[in-house]
This record gives structure tokens, C-alpha cells and sequence, in this order.
């Protein structure tokens, strides 16, 4: 079904901003977040110029912005892919409503492309759930995927938890530590993990956003849950 990647073209909406605190009805505004060179509208206390938020504001006009920007663009269209994987494969992956995202784990690294662009890894569907058995694990596709193109991950959590398991966090961690350590080195990079939520009918709920920027305290896993990206969120 090659037509199935047309279905992130949502060319007549306007995105304000890629994110908004988690359970939050309001408009999504802002980009990336602590330590990135562009601000978190919901953190802001003394008042910078540009507002995030205001008509002056680009999010695409520094590197780190921009970063931030096209990686949760690339998670929401992972999204969107994810689903149009679940229909390809049919069976117990589509619902009476459409893909069934509760039937397996879905993911795949998030590589920067071409100059600040990010692009969605090669997406390999996990093995179908037991729910009786919760054991199984699930890694996904190194393909394509090396330190110097890595930014970090998106897969979804069929059971809808927000929150990166114990063991999400600490694989992203280590492959953060390869990226940044690995000579030549990417010291000043931060990399990004999307948690995609699946509602109990098999639809996508909500995109959630964990950073890892240097110099961060990283252990324990969150307990905070991330702030939600724009469904429709396009790139720079
Ligand atoms: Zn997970």
C-alpha cells in the first residue's frame, strides 16, 4: 500500500509548536526544551526576547531549535508510519476502526539526514503481545543507524503507559553515550526518546517527549511524564 505514506500530508494546518505539558487541551507552542537554544514557552520567567510563543519566534533559526523542532516532526510522522506498517501487515494489526496498535510494540531510531533534518530509522514491527505474558522483549532496527546519525528513538507502549520503562531509559542512555563518546565525538549533542501512548481500542493516544541534553542528571528513568507533541508537527 505505497499510498500510505502520503497520510502525514496535512498541508492545510498551521503548526503553532511541536509541544504542550502533558494532559494539557491547549495549543502546542515551543520547541525543544532545557539546554537547547530554544526556550520552553511553560518554563519561562524572564521574559526573553523573542517570546517562544510571540510572532518574532523561530524555532528553526539555531541549530538546537531546530534539532528539537524536526525531531518531534519525526516522531509524529514515526506515528503515522507505525500505522501504515500495522495496516501493511493486516491481520490481528488492523481493528475494526483501522491499524490495531495494541497488537505489538512498534519503533525505530530517529537518524539526522541531510544538513539539520531528521528522518524516521527503519521501523520493524515487535512480536505480537501475549497479554498473559508480559516478558517479551522488543529492540529496534539498528539499520542505517550509527553514532554519528543517531538522535534517539520513538516506539510506542501498547499498554499506554507515558513513561519510558527502566529499560527504555537505560538503552537510550548507553546508545547516548556511544554518540557522544565515540571518536570524533558529539559532546554537545541532545538526543531524544518519544514514548507513543496506544489507547485501549488500538487507536494512537498521545506522543511524548524525554530529552537527554549534556550535562543532565539521567538516572532514574522520569518519573515526570513528558510534555506532548503536536500530532501534525512538521519540520523546519
Ligand atoms: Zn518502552
Amino acid at each position: 500500500m505505497p499510498q500510505d505514506d502520503d497520510v502525514t500530508e496535512l498541508d492545510e494546518i498551521v503548526v503553532i509548536g511541536q509541544r504542550r505539558p502533558a494532559g494539557s487541551s491547549g495549543a502546542y507552542g515551543g520547541g525543544g526544551g532545557r539546554g537547547t537554544g530554544a526556550p520552553d514557552q511553560y518554563e519561562i520567567d524572564d521574559d526573553p526576547n523573542p517570546q517562544p510563543d510571540g510572532p518574532g519566534y523561530d524555532p528553526c533559526a539555531t541549530p538546537e531549535g531546530a534539532a528539537a523542532w524536526n525531531a518531534d516532526a519525526a516522531a509524529a510522522k514515526a506515528a503515522q508510519d507505525f500505522m501504515s506498517e500495522a495496516i501493511r501487515a493486516g491481520g490481528n494489526d488492523v481493528g475494526p476502526r483501522g491499524p490495531n496498535m495494541r497488537n505489538r510494540e512498534w519503533g525505530a531510531f530517529l537518524l539526522k539526514s541531510s544538513g539539520r533534518d531528521i528522518e524516521v530509522g527503519t521501523i520493524i514491527p515487535g512480536p505480537e503481545i501475549d497479554w498473559s505474558d508480559l516478558t517479551t522483549d522488543f529492540s529496534v532496527d539498528l539499520t542505517g543507524a550509527n553514532n554519528a546519525n543517531y538522535m534517539g528513538d520513538v516506539h510506542t507502549h501498547p499498554g499506554g503507559s507515558p513513561l519510558p520503562s527502566g529499560e527504555d531509559w537505560d538503552n537510550f542512555l548507553a546508545s547516548n553515550a556511544r554518540a557522544r563518546n565515540t571518536p570524533p565525538g558529539r559532546p554537545d549533542e541532545t538526543f531524544y526518546m518519544y514514548v507513543i501512548t496506544i489507547n485501549p481500542d488500538g487507536s494512537i493516544g498521545t506522543i511524548h517527549v524525554y530529552e537527554d541534553a549534556p550535562g543532565d542528571t539521567d538516572d532514574p528513568p522520569p518519573t515526570e511524564i513528558g510534555q506532548e507533541v503536536n500530532p501534525n508537527g512538521r519540520p523546519c
